[in-house]
């Protein structure tokens, strides 16, 4: 027996069948049938050693690749009523140490080509106390197929616990209680109608919400395919992409469904012309709108360039950006129409998700209808989110806990703050889809209150717009825009790129491209105080496992003199 989650409830009404999990480097598939007997098996593992419901509440972590494995360790530690821990193998020792202390696992379950990383108990210092165990490799136990009976769920402690990405401070640990996990994957269900005809090629680590909760736990509910192909290689991405379209034949399946972060599109994008002929004509063919039938963005914002330069090469298959974070899992979507893909906006909150914009200055909730200030500017508004979906704390924080959620104002609990910034716009083209949830003005992110807002002589610049019209010179590749402190504005926009050919030629007498170059370029796109005044030439910028920037960082690192 499983305990009752709605989890296990759709899995087991699954064809039996139908294909669950592909190992996309050796081929190798787990259909829906075995994979219920699979996580009993490896429950009981877990619980033999102790007594029944010693785990219930407990932290289990687990260190494991993307695979099949994977996927029936964390089911099995939700059917301990535990709270799953997912570590990643790109984590150094130092990281993971500090999330197994941190969480106060109790266990680590890890493959056994992993099993060396697992840092052992005796190596830390404080009062860690977990045990380290191998998985069995369910992959290769034939299991006996059946009904697997789901029993009345005794206890509500079990679910989900992530690690932010630490783009702005050191992970947090954030509960998700199941109910949240489960009401997440309602939510997307319906927004984007997964189905069990969807094939999803999965390229993300499994340790974030966008890995786990978008492509995995959801197209398990719904019956879907999922392919694991890890680590990502562009090339190798785009020869399955393409492999049931070229000319060869092959018996793999066309990708319907794919999920990314924007760094993987433009990694994409930049590989593409390299591909022998016959393949980049397979390809487009894969991910036109005819055979991909979803590819989404998301995790930090889609630059327009990548976004247009997509939707050219797939033939009109324009990505649907979203918005969403580790506390609150998915808030805002774009539509499933292509219309209601709108560029630089995020959508609409979707229909189990309460948000609204809290002005960033007069702190006054900014009612829908009223966008634009007196002075006729957008209001620039906090993000606060509330729903089923939002997580229940930070782990061993309660001063974040208590901080990061507003007072319960009327009577219907209190709001996330997100600490992002958006301003709202109504877009006439868009919102007239079947989708009830994707009306009314759209949400267009500015960015981080703490990092990517810039205070300037009284006007406020988002960092991320900046950024948007950077990107969109040729001269430029990558580029992170930040406040310096400044005598005379308070704060100043600054610009750390990285060129392109083109850029390293571009400027005067063919020397590199310069401040003043950029300067000129952006005049007739950006009001003035937006343009960066200052601009730093580096060989790279460095980015999280999520292809994310850290800008206090980077600031200390390129500007040293003016922290
Ligand atoms: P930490 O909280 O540890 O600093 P993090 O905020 O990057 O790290 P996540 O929870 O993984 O950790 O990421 C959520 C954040 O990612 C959001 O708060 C937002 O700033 C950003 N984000 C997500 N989707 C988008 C998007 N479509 N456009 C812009 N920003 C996005
Ligand atoms: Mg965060």
């Amino acid at each position: 027996t499983l305990p009752h989650l709605p989890i296990f409830e759709a899995i087991s009404k699954h064809d039996p069948e139908s294909v669950a999990i592909v190992h996309s480097s050796t081929g190798q598939e787990f259909r829906y049938g075995k994979l219920l007997q699979d996580v009993v098996a490896a429950r009981n593992e877990i619980t033999q050693r102790n007594e029944k419901g010693a785990f219930e509440g407990e932290r289990i972590a687990f260190l494991m690749e993307n695979s099949y494995a994977y996927v029936v360790t964390i089911l099995s530690i939700f059917a301990c009523n535990a709270i799953a821990v997912p570590l990643s193998p790109g984590f150094p020792g130092s990281e993971l140490r500090y999330i197994l202390e941190q969480s106060q696992a109790k266990l680590i379950m890890t493959s056994e080509s992993l099993r060396s990383k697992a840092p052992n108990k005796e190596t830390v210092e404080g009062h860690a106390t977990w045990e380290t165990r191998v998985a069995k490799d369910y992959g290769s136990i034939r299991s006996e197929s059946g009904d697997i009976e789901l029993e009345h769920l005794s206890s509500n402690s079990g679910g989900l616990m992530l690690y932010t990405s630490g783009t702005t401070n050191r992970p947090k640990g954030v509960l998700l209680p199941q109910s949240a996990v489960t009401a997440q994957s309602q939510t997307l269900l319906e927004a984007w109608k997964y189905s069990p005809k969807d094939y999803l090629l999965h390229i993300l680590p499994l340790h974030h919400i966008h890995g786990l909760a978008n492509a995995v736990l959801t197209p398990l509910f719904a019956g879907s395919t999922i392919e694991f192909m890890s680590p990502f290689s562009a090339q190798t991405c785009w020869e399955r992409i393409g492999a049931p379209f070229t000319s060869e034949g092959t018996k793999k399946r066309p990708i319907t469904f794919f999920t990314a972060v924007p760094t993987i599109y433009t990694r994409l994008l930049e590989s593409h012309p390299n591909l022998p002929e016959d393949l980049q004509q397979a390809t487009r063919r894969a991910i036109s709108p005819e055979n991909l039938r979803l590819n989404i963005s998301g995790s930090a914002a889609l630059p327009t360039p990548v976004k247009s330069k997509w939707t050219e090469l797939s033939g009109g298959n324009v990505l649907l950006e979203r918005y969403g974070m580790t506390e609150i899992g998915m808030g805002l979507s774009c539509g499933l129409d292509i219309n209601d893909r709108v560029d630089g906006s995020v959508g609409w909150p979707f229909a189990s998700v309460e948000a609204r914009l809290v002005d960033t200055d007069t702190k006054e909730v900014i009612p829908v209808g009223e966008e634009l200030g007196a002075d006729g500017k957008e209001r620039q508004g906090e993000i606060q989110i509330r729903g089923p979906m939002v997580f229940k704390e930070y782990w061993r924080n309660p001063e974040a806990t208590a901080t990061e959620f507003t007072t319960d104002e009327d009577g219907k609990g209190p709001w996330f703050k997100t600490g992002d910034v958006a301003v709202r716009r109504v877009v006439e083209s868009a919102g007239k889809s079947a989708q009830d949830w994707a009306k009314g003005p759209m949400y267009f992110i500015q960015g981080r209150q703490s990092a990517d807002i810039i205070k300037t002589g009284g006007e406020k610049v988002s960092a991320l717009e900046v950024e948007r019209e950077m990107l969109s010179l040729p001269q430029i590749a990558e580029c992170a825009v930040v406040a310096l402190p400044s005598d005379a504005w308070g704060q100043k926009v600054a610009a750390v790129v990285v060129l392109t050919e083109q850029g390293k030629t571009a400027g005067r007498g063919g020397k590199a491209w310069s401040a003043l170059d950029l300067r000129r370029s952006l005049k007739d796109r950006l009001v003035n105080y937006k343009i960066p005044q200052e601009m730093k030439v580096v060989e790279s910028i460095p980015k999280n496992a999520m292809g994310k920037i850290n800008k206090k960082m980077l600031v200390k690192e390129i500007f040293p003199s003016a922290t």
